[in-house]
């Protein structure tokens, strides 16, 4: 079988495994039709990827986000067709799939989990990576911080890939120390939680000045874009959207790129319950913990913690977390492991109590604003019992 042929025969078999998919109710059909593409035509995702302007996004928080904006700025501001996982599929299959969809498409913007980026990045040379940030995920996820710095920085050498960082984090600095081509950006620096000691070195790095310098070099290098330093999490990956789009080819003015900003999307919805509308922030590892907590301004919180398939069993990585934002305020605990966030905040010093349910924890409190930061399946709950007024980005 020649080599096209192959390739043909099985986006057709994949395409065919999807629909069937779908048809059967098990979801979009992309991780089935993708592993199909990959089990006919092992080279597929190469083949599929060849002549076509790729980029890719990964890091901890805010990956399927940034790939949706990013696809969305290109659509608007470049007008060609742009390849995309919807589904936010990461992993080979996934991959596959998306790039099979669409051939003739120029722009590919494919989202990519850490672990799998150095392999996806050598089957199909994109021209831009976005790296958006690196931070402690949960233990069952992505492993060690250090350990996926480690692996981009030696995966990140080649001269004709642009690389697009948040240089205010030491181990994306370190990602990309062996690169061709970088655009740093700058939000004015802001203390890492996990960065205590150099990734190159080990040595202990000075944030005396706010930001990060290693005696080895590392933190020495200047930024090519400078942005505000009161952006948020969702708000600093937009930046480095821009950046990419603007590497693309897209022409995004500056009153432009700050409505994007603006706009960024957020992980915030508003539930009602006990005749309450509930701030609920959807958070589902340190960072993205910290990122909510930073933003409580309730006297009055719920935290839902489930350890439930994606959530992970182990909910070791709430002590990770300072919740000292949480002194004072008034707390209540649900979910499934109410009993493990509550003992964590009681270490801490903070007043807490547990209830059984979502509904329960709203009714003890007073008709006052709430705010609640709940886990991925304990999210995916509410959003069952349909209690979402304003489902998304409600700032
Ligand atoms: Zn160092």
């Amino acid at each position: 079988m020649t080599g096209s042929l192959r390739l043909s025969t099985a986006c057709i078999a994949g395409a065919l495994a999807g629909r069937l998919s779908i048809g059967l109710g098990r979801g979009r059909g992309e991780t089935l039709s993708g592993r199909v593409i990959l089990a006919l035509d092992p080279k597929a995702i190469s083949k599929l990827g060849a002549g076509r302007d790729i980029i890719l996004v990964s890091g901890t928080n805010g990956k399927t986000t940034s790939t949706k904006n990013l696809t969305s700025i290109l659509r608007d501001f470049a007008g060609e067709g742009v390849s995309t996982s919807e589904s936010g599929a990461n992993m080979p299959a996934g991959i596959a799939a998306l790039l099979a969809q669409k051939p003739r498409n120029r722009f590919a913007v494919i989202e990519c989990d850490e672990m799998y980026l150095p392999k996806i990045y050598r089957l199909l040379s994109p021209k831009v990576v976005v790296l958006l940030n690196l931070s402690r995920d949960q233990l069952h996820r992505t492993g060690e911080v250090r350990k996926v710095s480690r692996l981009w920085h030696e995966t990140f050498t080649k001269d004709d890939v642009t690389i697009v960082i948040d240089r205010d984090d030491p181990f994306l600095e370190y990602s990309v120390a062996n690169a061709g081509h970088v655009i740093r950006t700058t939000f004015g620096g802001r203390r890492h939680p996990d960065a205590a000691t150099c990734p190159s070195c080990a040595a202990i790095l000075d944030w005396s000045t706010g930001d990060y310098l290693c005696p080895c070099g590392l933190g020495s290098k200047l930024p090519d874009v400078r942005a505000d330093k009161r952006l948020n999490g969702p708000q600093r990956n937009t930046v480095l959207v821009i950046e990419a789009a603007r590497l693309m080819g897209a022409e995004i003015l500056a009153d432009e790129a700050e409505d994007l900003i603006n706009r960024s999307p957020d992980r915030i919805y508003d539930f009602s319950s006990a005749g309450q509308t509930i701030s609920t922030h959807l958070a589902k590892n340190p960072e993205s913990w910290r990122q909510a907590l930073g933003e409580v301004t309730s006297d009055q919180v719920i935290l839902s913690v489930n350890a439930r398939g994606i959530d992970g069993r182990d909910t070791s990585w709430l002590w990770d977390i300072d919740y000292s934002k949480l002194l004072g305020k008034k707390v209540v605990c649900t979910g499934e492991r109410r009993l493990d966030i509550a003992y964590r905040l009681s270490v801490q010093g903070i007043d807490v109590s547990v209830a059984s349910s979502f509904a329960e924890a709203a009714e003890t409190l007073a008709n006052e604003p709430i705010q609640a930061i709940v886990s991925y399946t304990a999210f995916q709950d509410l959003l069952a019992a349909d209690l979402g007024i304003n489902k998304g980005n409600s700032k």
